[in-house]
């Protein structure tokens, strides 16, 4: 029985984030003070918690940020406004509204609201149709830090056998635009995809994406793959209550080359990336 190698989210994002610091710092030099805002609408526990990360993340990588926090009964036009202000504020390089929205927000044209020279989390579709052309803007952060991770550790991409499971707008669907455009051969199953096990143990690289706490177990892969762990989930308190991925890591470690854990694995890399996409945006302006 082998034991896989953890590929640590934690580590990468610390030395990833002290590059974007230096990257920040030479910005400054030139007059460009690098500027995330974050719209939070209502009081979703979780959603508090990752905007409250965000902005730290980008304070302690020199980062400006600046947060709307309003109501849950909030008029959307109030936020529709802000964003207005906020797309012709140059001052502002990126924009991010925080999901979910609550249910009086039509989050689609939310998202499009914003302008997508600023919309840092990838999900405007004149960016998501720029990566579908294989010309990304800006790409969404947690695909995006999946690519960091795998390249991080030379994983082979082209000619892979990549099985992605979801196919949300967020992960799945940009993740399999990536692996494609490194020449993998992509698989993207979902809740719908008959016999999940026959796809998933033919995967040189499998992505779970799903949102169900340890549905990909050991016997599930294939010897040696690499396997990231993109789900978040809490188990019930009588399980402990810990936060855990949508891979069995106890059984999953046996049997595949490389792995992520959660929590330290993919989720680190997420904000990271969101603070490179706002340094990425930043960095444009001096070259218009
Ligand atoms: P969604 O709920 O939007 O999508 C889940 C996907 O899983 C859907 O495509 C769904 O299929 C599919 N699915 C559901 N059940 C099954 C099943 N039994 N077998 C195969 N596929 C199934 O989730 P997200 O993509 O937004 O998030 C996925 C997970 O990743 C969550 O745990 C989320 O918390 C986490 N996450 C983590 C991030 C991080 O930073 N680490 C960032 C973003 C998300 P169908 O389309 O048919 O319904």
């Amino acid at each position: 029985m082998t034991t896989a190698r953890i590929l640590d989210g934690n580590a990468l994002s610390t030395s990833v984030r002290a590059k974007l610091a230096e990257r920040a710092t030479a910005l400054k030099s030139r007059g460009v003070d690098p500027c995330l805002a974050v719209i939070l609408v209502g009081e979703d526990p979780a959603s508090s918690v990752y905007v409250r990360n965000k902005v730290n993340a980008c304070e302690k990588a020199g980062l400006r940020s600046l947060r709307d926090v309003y109501a849950a009964d909030t008029d959307p036009a109030v936020v529709f406004a802000r964003i207005a202000e906020l797309n012709a504020d140059p001052s502002v390089h990126g924009i991010l509204v925080q999901l979910p929205l609550p249910k009086q927000f039509d989050s689609d044209a939310v998202l499009e609201a914003i302008s997508p020279l600023k919309d840092v989390d990838g999900f405007h579709a004149e960016n998501v149709g720029a990566l579908m052309q294989g010309k990304p803007r800006f790409i969404s952060c947690t695909p995006y830090g999946v690519m960091e991770m795998l390249k991080s550790e030379k994983v082979v991409m082209k000619g892979a056998e990549v099985v992605i499971v979801g196919r949300s707008n967020i992960v799945g669907k940009p993740m399999a635009m990536l692996l494609l455009q490194q020449s993998a051969t992509v698989t993207i199953c979902h809740s719908q995809t008959r016999d999940l096990k026959s796809h998933t143990l033919r995967a040189d690289i499998l992505v779970a994406a799903v949102g169900k706490a340890k549905m990909i177990t050991g016997d599930m892969i294939k010897p040696g793959a690499t396997v990231i762990d993109v789900g978040i989930n809490r188990l019930p308190a009588e399980q402990g209550g810990k936060l855990c991925g949508d891979v069995d890591f106890e059984s999953a470690k046996n049997v595949a080359g490389l792995i992520t854990p959660v929590p330290g694995g993919v989720g680190p890399m997420t904000i990271t990336m969101l603070l490179a996409n706002t340094i990425e945006a930043a960095e444009r302006t001096l070259e218009t």
